[in-house]
């Protein structure tokens, strides 16, 4: 029987942990193939790791966890997920049921015809979501498509299920800054998505803030595009060129009309600004990528364990 990993980070998810696995279980029992799960503990504070430990015990060749030394982030945690699998098929979920288990049948049914490396979901609405962070999601998606050859399918979820192959190509893309949406994408094969509607969770609630997005956001840009490079380069080659055509308005404008004081200090100012506040914002986005190589350079481990069952 062929075997199915199944790969879920958890923060701070004592409530929702005795809530998922059943509800996996009573799906995968029904399935034709021999199932592991491999938990990740985020460094939660709360009784997350208990409850992993509880399970563990319960059930100890089918459930295991990895549980961090500190809160390394759902990107390291997936990381770490999916390097300590070892099924044919891994399946990526979120534990607060936000990823319905019902469809693990159906994507097992695509992948396991061979015709697909990877069968992922796509949310076709957002309800339940603020409007705002909906519309500046859809931006985003917009934006990075745009700049990137990466694209990214709009609405798609981590819930993702994947051919060893697949997997194993994923973890050969060592970078610290892990944008798995972006990475997925990146290493090809062929994916098949899947829409559904969106479902609220079960318990607990985000850890996403908005800024926190935000920061995602200009993360997966960032890492898969070097666009914000070239506009920076863009931005000041042209504001360069304007202020020589201004001198060159100004030199002649002196010699026509001696006279004129319509360039005095005030426009001086102006322009001093403009190109100030230029050399500024082309700078952040230089440092912003200076940055990445920094933190790449000093090859940290992506996560670090404290503990593995
Ligand atoms: N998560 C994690 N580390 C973090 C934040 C979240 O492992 O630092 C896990 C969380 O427990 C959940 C999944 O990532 O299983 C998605 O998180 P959440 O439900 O908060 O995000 P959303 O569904 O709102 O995108
Ligand atoms: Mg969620």
């Amino acid at each position: 029987m062929p075997k199915l990993s199944i790969v879920v980070p958890c923060y701070n998810e004592q409530e929702s942990i005795p809530l998922f696995y059943p509800a996996v279980e009573k799906v995968v029992n029904k399935m034709p193939v021999e199932v592991e799960y491999w938990f990740v503990n985020d460094g939660s504070a709360d009784k997350t790791l208990d409850e992993l430990r509880k399970l563990h015990q319960q059930n100890p060749d089918k459930v295991h966890y990895v549980s961090f030394s500190r809160n390394f982030g759902k990107e390291a945690g997936l990381y770490a997920g999916l390097e300590a699998t070892t099924g044919d098929y891994v399946v990526v979920m979120d534990v607060d049921l936000q990823d319905p288990p019902e469809y693990l049948p159906i994507m097992y049914k695509y992948i396991s015809t061979g015709e697909y490396d990877c069968v992922g979901m796509r949310r076709t609405d957002r309800t339940g979501e603020a409007k705002v962070k909906s519309f500046l999601s859809d931006k985003f998606y917009d934006v990075i498509n745009k700049i990137s050859d990466t694209k990214i399918v709009n609405g798609a979820r981590d819930y993702r299920m994947m051919t060893r192959q697949m997997v194993n190509a994923v973890l050969s893309l060592k970078e610290y800054n892990r944008f798995s949406k972006g990475i997925f994408n990146w290493v090809g094969f062929k994916t098949k998505y899947l829409p559904y509607k969106n479902v609220q969770r079960v318990a607990g609630t985000t850890d996403w803030s908005t800024w926190k997005l935000f920061k995602y956001a200009m993360d997966g840009i960032t890492d898969f595009s070097e666009a914000p490079l070239s506009i920076a380069t863009w931005i000041g080659g042209m504001s360069a060129f304007l202020s020589i055509l201004g001198l060159i308005f100004v030199i002649v404008r002196r010699i026509i009309e001696p006279s004129s004081s319509a360039f005095g200090w005030a426009s001086m100012v102006c322009i001093m600004l403009l190109l100030g506040g230029l050399q500024l914002m082309c700078i952040g986005i230089v440092g912003k990528y200076i940055g990445k190589i920094y933190m790449q350079t000093k090859q940290r481990p992506i996560y670090i364990v404290k503990e593995k069952k």
